[in-house]
């Protein structure tokens, strides 16, 4: 299952795509970079210079910059599901350069930032008109790596053209995309266009990537002028904070999670309470508590404005008592039609698209487990679908869902948005079971719904409807904890592991069996949450 209520320790995809594609390079990966980057920078040299990434960081907040800077002892290590979206990222910045013909690599590792800008006047000077990984430092301190330095023909002026794995152009972009532009017009270079080179979620593969349909480029320049005139200063008071030694004092709030989720939520976050006025609040309501210094829920004022679903949140926590609406929660189970069928779906969504027929980011199912129980409180008979090849998985596991699903009871899903929203795209895909699958949607009962709208809510589920939080709050002798597998990221990225071949045959077949187990887990907690509702209803 895809958790799409994420808690705040995890990392939206959205934003490791963003992370610079150097630190993704399998020889000089991010870890290795952060480890060389500790041993060659003393604590007291003075910092003259800061790169795109940490620009964007500035940007977003000074003290995460200063952290990541002069505290890098509290980066918390990379993740394998991290990893392999800086694989992806990868992935896509090497397919990026095939667009490209006839360019040269500065090859320099990304420490060695002097060697690289020479490397890049020299590639110039050799002639060159397309530069991958061009470098260049302004002399006020900023630097940056550009993907794509284009010249435009026998002029002396330059594209630059930044890759990005995302499907579109983003505020943040234009920031990064500023400083890149600040740091080669200071270095001296020439430049016409600033253009962002993103992923084109429209595009549908048919045997070899067409990297002419797989980008689209997007002409940034004019938003980018406009916003190149809070560089400079911005850079001058970044370089002032990072040669001071005093941590700069700043609260957290909603900034540690936007755009990015920050790398310092482990250490900044230590004060605020495992359920806190976070959890249940946001924009200017949660604005105007951490404003008064209120993280806990118990101290949110009783006259507070609040919304009917924050004020039962409140209610529950306050009072430390499950919230339940009888007759609404009567109402949801009124309208389920036995036989019961618990199902839930593990997919991949890869920038690349694996299989023909498919688009970047498509979600591809490669797994179900359906739970199937003919009358209420009745025995449960399992059944599942794992595809353990290479080919595309979704023909037979159409093809098994439908014969398993039969053709009455309602079909209950953790997250309808999620499941139909894969059947759709497998009636798309195969027209042989088009009708089938759009009927398995007609009967979908989405069993998020009481949660999400706390018809039903226990003040641990800390504000949060995602299975992984509600789950353990009403069920608590069932939990993922002790599992191999604990999260839908965690199984797609295993998963791919097994299908390219980079687990031994034994791992492969013991990650198979743990992404049974895993799926199961899932649809097994539906039966039980199920349950639970029985006790209110
Ligand atoms: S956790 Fe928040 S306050 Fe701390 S460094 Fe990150 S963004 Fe800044």
């Amino acid at each position: 299952m895809q958790d799409k209520f994420k808690n705040k320790t995890q990392v939206p995809v959205s934003v490791q795509l963003e992370l610079d594609f150097r630190l993704r390079t399998p020889s000089f990966d991010g870890t290795r970079w952060r480890m060389a980057e500790r041993q060659t920078k003393p604590k007291m040299k003075k910092i003259q210079r800061i790169s795109k990434s940490q620009y964007l960081k500035g940007v977003q907040c000074q003290k995460a910059l200063w952290l990541y800077r002069r505290r890098p002892d509290l980066i918390p290590p990379v993740s394998e599901t991290q990893q392999a979206l800086f694989d992806m990222g990868h992935e896509i910045g090497n397919l990026a350069q095939d667009y490209f013909e006839g360019g040269v690599e500065i090859t320099a590792p990304y420490n060695q930032t002097e060697r690289a800008i020479e490397d890049t006047r020299k590639a110039i000077h050799d002639g060159n008109s397309i530069v991958f990984e061009a470098t260049a430092a302004s002399p006020d301190g900023a630097f940056s790596r550009i993907d794509i330095f284009r010249k435009k023909g026998a002029s002396d002026t330059w594209d630059m053209i930044e890759v990005k794995g995302s499907t579109g152009v983003k505020n943040y972009h234009i920031d990064d995309i500023a400083l890149q532009r600040f740091a080669f017009q200071g270095a001296g270079y020439t430049i016409e266009k600033s253009i962002l080179m993103h992923v084109n979620n429209q595009y549908v593969r048919y045997g070899e990537i067409d990297v002419g349909q797989l980008f689209s480029l997007e002409d940034c320049t004019e938003v980018v002028r406009s916003r190149i005139e809070e560089v400079r200063p911005n850079l001058v008071q970044f370089l002032e904070l990072l040669n001071k030694n005093q941590e700069p004092d700043i609260p957290t709030g909603g900034h540690c999670f936007s755009p990015f989720t920050c790398d310092f939520i482990g250490y900044c976050w230590q004060h605020v309470p495992e359920i806190s006025v976070y959890d249940i609040f946001s924009g200017a309501r949660l604005e105007g508590l951490l404003g008064q210094g209120i993280l806990n829920i118990e101290d949110v004022p009783s006259e507070f404005g609040m919304t009917e679903r924050q004020a039962i949140a409140v209610r529950s926590i306050r009072e430390n008592r499950v919230h339940a609406d009888i007759p609404a929660i009567g109402d949801f189970l009124d309208s389920l039609k036995y036989p019961l069928y618990f199902l839930d779906y593990e997919t991949i969504n890869l920038g690349v698209p694996l299989f023909d027929g498919t688009r970047p980011y498509q979600l591809v199912p490669f797994q179900f487990s359906l739970h199937v129980q003919e009358q209420k409180g009745g025995d449960l008979v399992h059944r599942e679908f794992l595809h353990t090849d290479r080919t595309d998985p979704r023909p037979e596991l159409a093809g098994v869902l439908v014969e398993t699903c039969g053709n009455k009871g309602s079909v209950v899903v953790y997250n309808q948005s999620f499941e139909s929203r894969v059947n759709r795209d497998l009636a798309d895909a195969f027209p042989a079971y088009t009708g089938a699958l759009l009927k398995i949607n007609d009967r979908m009962v989405d069993l998020l719904v009481p949660f999400r709208s706390r018809s039903l809510y226990h003040p641990a589920m800390g504000g949060s409807a995602s299975l992984k939080s509600v789950l353990p709050a009403f069920v608590p002798d069932m939990t993922y904890d002790d599992l191999a597998i604990q999260d839908g990221d965690m199984a797609s990225v295993k998963y791919l592991k097994c299908i390219k071949g980079l687990v031994p045959e034994t791992e492969k077949q013991e990650i198979f069996e743990n992404l049974r187990v895993y799926c199961a887990q899932d649809t097994l907690a539906e039966v039980r949450l199920l349950e639970v509702m029985y006790q209110f209803g």
